[in-house]
């Protein structure tokens, strides 16, 4: 039987020979596509190579009218060699002059042709070129000959990707390669960065292309495949599988592709063709990564990047590459980029060097979004087919406020965003000289400002924010990026840690808020709610699993030994829920103290305002506990009837229109008159319009991001409290129909000079 693999073989050996020789780069695309044509016997082979401005120019030829290189051109989806640029599709056409899409160029003199086989040069998925054979006569190309000029494609692609072509470009025009590209997704996390790529699956780049023994190469592929398939395995059998950011159905789903035996025959034919098995696996994946980027269809969609993840992994088994971070080798202004990562593997990077962080899958509740917000860094996700567009060490600008990432910018859009980020930075430096002053108003009045934090990565924050304390520590984070139960000892270090950190300054603990859209992976609730924010939640849950309640509330008291604890109860309904919080939280105590351990010198129990019900009991509330606290976020929700997370809604309705600050006020003014502390912790407290309203309600101590600390310091110290009391009272007492309270506060604001 004749070795059908022969032919093929014989090319790449030729080729390989052609790419060591000292060549000037036309010579040596001239002699490779006469090697391909003389090896597939063809009359005409051909190259086209997209450039930037989506044109693809003839590079070299055999057969075509020599005069034509370099002026013969095609628009992305113009004639049949734009067709399959556009489609990343090969084509095989016995008479190519009856396809709809073949345009003729009179000066190739291409018209005595009437075979085509047309495959396009893809690198990791983007098309960088089309390579053309061509016969008079009228024949079908087989299957192995489709194959022989895909391989023979890759050799071709390395050689534009390492930048081989650069000098055959005319001056002004450049190749697609290094194409600007924008992509648009969702704001994540807000901020600017500029830096460069590094992509968190580095692409792994093969340059041991031609296999010298196509036996022991399909054996090497058989063993990396039996590895890959057992490593899958054994993720499925652990207990952790959400913690690595790869739930089971992935997992499930990378089983299915490791044993597909498409894909498998596919590696074998490419290795019997001449190539590596890492070559192999790396032409295998381009044309699926190709497919990819034209599937509209989104479960295809994912299924192809489960497939695309797959082989990433099977290439690191072939070349032994573990997922390591080489913190060394990272540029000093690292932008991570990702399909998406655990909230674990983000914190191995180091924070000094991170500007950015690009996801490709991803929400703004993600683990790894938290921690990134957590780290202060700007986040883009959603952008969808950024990791193949981009490669390790290109430029990228990060725009974390609008959802946006420019790849490899032009020098206008990078000096309009240095622009920006120099701005920022001349702000935080004017924020940083406030640091230390204190936070009065204009006409002198004090209020504490404190900052909400919930993560050991947030502490640093305290001493750079110059925050007077923690108003909110959500301890439900460390439970969110865990992968299972956070044990005692883990919350107890966590705890012990912040009251270090903070260093005799206040911190408000808020037992675990879980529930709601704060899911814990390795814990769900069985029933399955349709209205989850109103749901078993919070201290509903906490009270019906006081198991986790005791275990908390000891580890925070063992921590806090010695010091003052503020503790505060989340999504209080009724008072009862206090009283039996404070029956766990009493028995702990009686508990720690038979054993001799060391207590809080001072405990203080707290509720949050978060539920409308609260309202009709504000003086009970007052004098049952020690403190509250307003949660803005989930009150306006409950109050307004407006879920939190709804982006349709999200303008509809104002927390600053008369309703909700007739609300705000009962409650300060209940706190007054019953000596009962307050403090507002969600998201108004961190806006300076909105912080200037709470301050002129009567609102004395509001904790916000760190981030915030500084603008509302600012406009505290240009604010002439007396002033916006009188204006608040006015605008309060008159009938809040067809007013924009916002816009009259906005006026104070500018009127009085005062920064918002
Ligand atoms: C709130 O609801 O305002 C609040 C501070 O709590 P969280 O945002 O964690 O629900
Ligand atoms: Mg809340």
């Amino acid at each position: 039987m004749r070795d059908q693999a022969a032919g093929p073989r014989v090319l790449l050996k030729r080729l390989r020979e052609l790419m060591a020789e000292a060549l000037e780069p036309q010579e040596r695309l001239d002699r490779i596509v006469r090697e391909i044509a003389s090896n597939m016997v063809a009359e005409v082979c051909s190259l086209y190579v997209l450039r930037a401005d989506a044109v693809l120019e003839l590079y070299a030829t055999v057969g075509l009218n020599p005069g034509s290189v370099h002026l013969a051109q095609l628009r992305l989806g113009q004639g049949l060699v734009g067709t399959i640029a556009a489609s990343a599709r090969a084509l095989n056409l016995s008479d190519a002059q009856l396809h709809p899409a073949f345009a003729y160029l009179p000066e190739t003199g291409e018209e005595i042709y009437h075979s085509f086989l047309g495959v396009p040069v893809l690198r990791a998925g983007r098309t960088l070129g089309v390579l053309v054979v061509q016969n008079r006569t009228k024949r079908h190309y087989r299957d192995d000959e489709l194959e022989a000029l895909e391989t023979t494609a890759m050799v071709i692609a390395e050689m534009i990707a390492t930048g081989d072509l650069a000098r055959l470009t005319r001056p002004g025009l450049e190749l697609d390669l290094t194409r600007p590209a924008s992509f648009s997704g969702l704001s994540f996390n807000e901020g600017v960065g500029l830096g460069h790529v590094v992509l968190h699956e580095p692409r792994i780049v093969v340059t041991n292309l031609f296999n010298e023994d196509t036996e022991e190469e399909l054996r090497r592929l058989d063993d990396a495949l039996g590895s890959l398939r057992l490593s899958i395995d054994d993720m499925l059998s652990r207990r952790d599988v959400a913690f690595e950011g790869e739930h089971r159905a992935v997992l499930e789903a990378y089983r299915m592709f490791a044993n597909d035996r498409g894909w498998v025959r596919r590696l074998d034919e490419a290795v019997r063709n001449g190539l590596t098995a890492e070559a192999a696996v790396e032409k295998v994946q381009s044309d699926m990564r190709a497919r990819m980027l034209h599937m509209t269809d989104p479960y295809m969609r994912e299924r192809m990047s489960d497939f695309d993840d797959l082989a990433n992994r099977l290439l690191r088994q072939l070349m032994g590459h573990g997922p390591e971070v080489l913190a060394a080798s990272l540029p000093k202004d690292a932008i991570i980029v990702a399909r998406s990562m655990g909230a674990a593997e983000l914190l191995d990077y180091p924070r000094d060097k991170l500007r950015g962080l690009v996801l490709e899958d991803g929400a703004v509740t993600s683990h790894v979004v938290i921690v990134a917000r957590a780290m202060g860094i700007p986040v883009a996700g959603q952008m969808k087919g950024a990791v193949s567009m981009a490669e390790n060490g290109d430029a990228i600008i990060v725009d974390g406020d609008e959802g946006r990432i420019h790849l490899r910018p032009q020098s206008d859009v990078e000096a309009a965003y240095a622009e920006k980020v120099r701005f920022r930075a001349r702000r935080q430096e004017l924020y940083r000289e406030l640091r230390n002053k204190p936070s009065n108003t204009l006409d002198g009045v004090h209020v504490d400002l404190l900052m909400n934090a919930g993560l050991a990565v947030d502490l640093p924050q305290l001493a750079e924010s110059g925050a007077a304390g923690i108003g909110l520590f959500r301890t439900e984070l460390q439970f969110m990026v865990a992968a299972t139960f956070p044990r005692a000892e883990a919350q107890e270090k966590l705890y012990r840690d912040v009251l270090d950190a903070a260093k005799g300054k206040p911190v408000t603990f808020r037992t675990i808020d879980i529930g709601g859209d704060k899911v814990l992976p390795y814990f769900k609730n069985v029933v399955n709610e349709e209205n989850p924010a109103l749901g078993w939640r919070a201290i509903r849950l906490t009270l019906d699993r006081p198991a986790l309640l005791r275990t908390q509330v000891r580890a925070l008291l063992k921590a806090a030994g010695g010091r003052e604890l503020r503790l505060m109860l989340p999504m209080v309904t009724e008072l009862g829920e206090i009283f039996q919080a404070r029956e766990i939280i009493d028995r702990e105590v009686r508990h720690l103290s038979r054993f001799a351990h060391d207590l809080p010198n001072i405990l203080k129990i707290g509720a949050m305002i978060e539920v409308p019900s609260l309202l009709w009991q504000l003086d009970e509330l007052m004098r049952t506990v020690d403190f509250v606290s307003v949660g803005s976020n989930d009150l306006f929700q409950f109050v307004m009837a407006t879920d939190r997370g709804n982006t349709q809604l999200s303008d509809r309705f104002d927390a600053l229109s008369v309703p909700f600050l007739r609300v705000l006020k009962q409650i300060v003014d209940a706190g007054k008159a019953n000596d009962t502390s307050v403090t507002l912790c969600g998201e108004l407290a961190g806006r300076p319009i909105s912080a200037m309203t709470l301050v002129g309600l009567g609102y004395r101590s509001i904790s916000m991001s760190p981030a915030s600390i500084g603008p509302v310091k600012a406009m505290l110290a240009e604010l002439p409290l007396a002033k916006l009391e009188s204006f608040l009272a006015d605008a309060m007492a008159k009938p809040g129909a067809g007013r924009n309270t916002r816009e009259e506060l906005v006026a104070f604001a500018r009127e009085n000079n005062i920064p918002i």
